[in-house]
């Protein structure tokens, strides 16, 4: 079974058993997630949520990029959100690789040069504190929304804070 005949056979299922119809647009927690695209974080089971309830917004190394601030603002001021949690996690490959590594396999795959950004990064620590200040320094947002930054850990599914200590606000 290819990959569009596995998903169209699993979406009946859904259509039939799971779906709610009665979902509003604008997430009951006024809740924004945002975090890593990688495959084994599955926001949805790793932080107890449901549909309906928190907008989720992925990207490569789950950063706040002038994308996200576009869906946040969107979020914020038309769905009514009012907070925001960062969620980036360890083994992350935005982290393994740079963003010279990641134009040296485009030119190698494609034979084109790019001075793209892919937002790679060192130091998680200081990914996130960058996100959460391009969060707070976004004039779409109110000031009083909040932002919280987490890290998730591949090896064992927990959340933690920055310092591997209990969760919490992160800078
Ligand atoms: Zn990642």
């Amino acid at each position: 079974m290819d990959n569009i005949e596995r998903i169209l056979d699993a979406n009946q299922r859904y259509a039939e058993h799971q779906h709610d119809p009665r979902l509003s647009s604008s997430p009951f927690l006024q809740l924004v997630v945002i975090t890593c695209m990688d495959c084994r974080v599955d926001p949805y089971k790793a932080l107890g949520l449901a549909p309906g309830e928190a907008h989720i917004l992925r990207n490569a190394g789950g950063i706040v990029t002038r994308d996200t601030l576009r869906s946040l603002v969107v979020s914020h001021n038309l769905l009514g959100t009012r907070e925001a949690v960062i969620i980036m996690h360890t083994d992350c490959g935005m982290r393994k690789y740079g963003d010279a590594d990641i134009r040296r396999r485009i030119r190698a795959n494609h034979g084109v040069s790019t001075r793209a950004k892919f937002e790679s990064f060192d130091s998680m620590e200081e990914a996130l504190a960058r996100s959460i200040a391009a969060i707070r320094a976004c004039p779409g947002l109110a000031p009083t929304f909040e932002v919280t930054g987490l890290v998730f850990d591949v090896a064992d599914g927990r959340l933690r804070g920055l310092e591997g200590g209990e969760p919490g606000p992160a800078v």
